[in-house]
């Protein structure tokens, strides 16, 4: 009687202990569970990184128009106005150039080699998934107009996106042609990283040099070049 009892209280026992380590068991499981949603849920939108670059800078002025723009100062207001935009697209953007200055070594007997060098580095250190020179465009034969994008030789990728840039370019903005062109610059050739170039008109133009430097063109034009950066990231 007394051996039944005992048997009976150790049985009850181990089923305790079981309850317990099964509860036990699935709290874990929840709690595991809960963190993994948490994280899917919670895990940051893919990051990209843009280095925009403001062609010229110091005293390389770059083109000037007619009316008195200088290239190297409505290449940089294009550049900053990209560069909020895409921002607030929680892009990481790096500047080549924030400000007038140029980039080169002030005792570099090549400044310009000493200039472009120094943007490659930039390149290098950002190791950006785009590189986007923005520039504005000069020919002697005054009745050339439209803004155009670059692409680096032999690149599939910098293809791609100087066409998505151009496509959207051509349907927002007057005068854009409808196709990309190959571009043997500096610019897009130091590095690996995917770059495009932008001339965005004939500051030789100019009819074409009032339009670049009106504020409500210029915001037009980002925007369009914007969208076509979020076309081309798939964002
Ligand atoms: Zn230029």
């Amino acid at each position: 009687m007394f051996l039944i009892k005992y048997n009976m209280k150790v049985l009850t026992i181990k089923k305790r202990t079981l309850c317990v380590i099964l509860v036990c068991i699935i709290l874990i499981c929840s709690v595991v569970g809960i963190c993994y949603a948490v994280q899917a849920t919670s895990s940051p939108k893919p990051e990209y990184t843009i280095v925009i670059d403001a062609g010229h800078g110091g005293r390389d002025g770059g083109s000037v128009g007619e009316l008195g723009s200088i290239e190297k100062e409505l290449n940089l207001e294009y550049a900053n106005s990209l560069k909020s935009m895409l921002e607030k697209s929680d892009v990481k953007v790096v500047m080549t150039r924030k400000d007038d200055n140029g980039l080169y070594e002030e005792d570099a007997s090549n400044k310009k080699l000493s200039d472009m060098r120094a943007r490659r580095d930039i390149i290098r250190s950002a190791k950006p998934d785009l590189v986007i020179s923005i520039h504005m465009n000069s020919y002697p034969l005054k009745n050339c107009v439209g803004a155009k994008t670059f692409y680096k030789i032999n690149s599939e990728a910098s293809l791609k996106a100087a066409q998505c840039v151009q496509d959207s370019l051509h349907y927002y903005i007057n005068n854009a042609s409808s196709s990309v062109s190959e571009g043997d610059y500096y610019i897009l050739n130091c590095t690996d990283y995917t770059s495009i170039l932008i001339e965005c008109g004939f500051i030789s133009n100019p009819m074409e040099e009032q339009l670049l430097a009106d504020k409500h063109y210029r915001e037009d034009f980002i925007y369009s070049v914007y969208c076509g950066i979020l076309m081309y990231l798939g964002i």
